[in-house]
């Protein structure tokens, strides 16, 4: 039985949502970098705000995942689209993903990083979406890797698999932890289900940090019996 503050809370945010959605109809969207109308509506930034995103070296998404203390040795390849600054562009556009309950940004970003990672690697058996707890996902109302995979699975012509990857813990959030507090924060996280086995999958999510989150994530897929676990993520934080 929830408390009645909470439902209250939850309510309020409900039709915070609601308010959002009917915002989005009376106003055009508007380009979350500068405030432009953008050419295409089902992006977030306008072509002058994407082309000014400055592209993650691969090199730096590896080099992050090295200094991890296992070395990130369940993921197969990793790739970040674009480099994430706080206070960014990049920021606003994640926050509008996360927060601001705008979903449907998520799926034509996801198509660019599906571009962004075909353009090195095959295609992978399938695209698995990094899973929230259900405590977090009610909050939220939806999970903000869930349209990022479908985005990529639609390009790059793959299934895309919700069901593979569960996340039974909830953990505290990684905001604010320390690297090592990161690592032992999410190790016990997520579970995957046997039906991964003798798959080669990718993993995505928003933000790859220190990468402690997707290399759990990578750990449990091939704990199953995954044949490789790589990850695409839309963003590199900056160190
Ligand atoms: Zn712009």
């Amino acid at each position: 039985m929830s408390h009645p503050k909470a439902l209250a809370t939850r309510a309020l945010r409900g039709l915070r949502r609601v308010g959002n959605g009917v915002l989005d109809l009376v106003y055009p969207s508007r380009c979350l970098g500068c405030g432009a109308r953008p050419e295409s509506p089902q992006l977030p930034l306008c072509p002058r705000c994407l082309s000014g995103l400055e592209r993650a070296r691969p090199m730096e998404v590896a080099a992050r995942l090295e200094r991890l203390p296992t070395g990130g040795s369940a993921v197969e390849t990793a790739h970040a689209l674009w480099v994430f600054d706080k206070g960014g562009t990049l920021q606003a556009v994640q926050h509008a993903l996360k927060y601001e309950n705008r979903p449907r940004y998520g799926v034509p970003l996801g198509r660019l990083m599906g571009a962004a990672y075909a353009e090195r690697h095959p295609p992978p058996d399938g695209v698995v979406p990094l899973p929230l707890h259900r405590t977090r996902r009610l909050e939220r109302g939806y999970n903000q890797s869930a349209p990022l995979a479908e985005g990529a699975a639609a390009h790059l012509e793959c299934p895309y698999r919700s069901d593979l990857l569960m996340r039974p813990h909830p953990t505290q959030s990684q905001t604010g932890l320390s690297r090592q507090a990161r690592w032992a924060n999410v190790q016990e996280a997520f579970r995957a289900a046997p039906t991964c086995a003798e798959g080669r999958w990718l993993l995505v999510d928003d933000v790859l940090t220190t990468g402690s989150t997707v290399a759990a994530a990578a750990r449990a897929l091939r704990a199953a019996g995954a044949e490789a676990a790589s990850v695409l993520t839309l963003g590199l934080a900056r160190h």
